[in-house]
């Protein structure tokens, strides 16, 4: 009939994202958390796409980029673009 209570909702674990990755979940929350991962594909790679821009920015705030390593980051993101169409 209905649902079990303790089934994760997609929202809920995008709500959770942050605290995951910061590891600040509950032992209880981050099991919930990762059986509906391991259930939703929507949600895997909701994760994974997160988990890259998080790391992205990290990596962009522990160094100032030169000006022509960034112009190569560009022109590599720019060729990116361009195959995906
Ligand atoms: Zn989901």
């Amino acid at each position: 009939m209905s649902k079990a209570d303790d089934e994760m909702a997609c929202q809920q674990l995008v709500e959770l994202v942050t605290d995951y990755f910061d590891g600040c979940l509950a032992l209880p929350e981050r099991l919930r958390f990762e059986a509906h991962l391991a259930a939703c594909t929507g949600c895997r790679a909701y994760l994974e796409q997160k988990r890259q821009t998080l790391g992205v920015l990290a990596k962009i705030s522990e160094r100032t980029i030169s000006p022509e390593a960034r112009e190569r980051l560009l022109s590599v993101y720019r060729a990116w673009m361009v195959q995906q169409n």
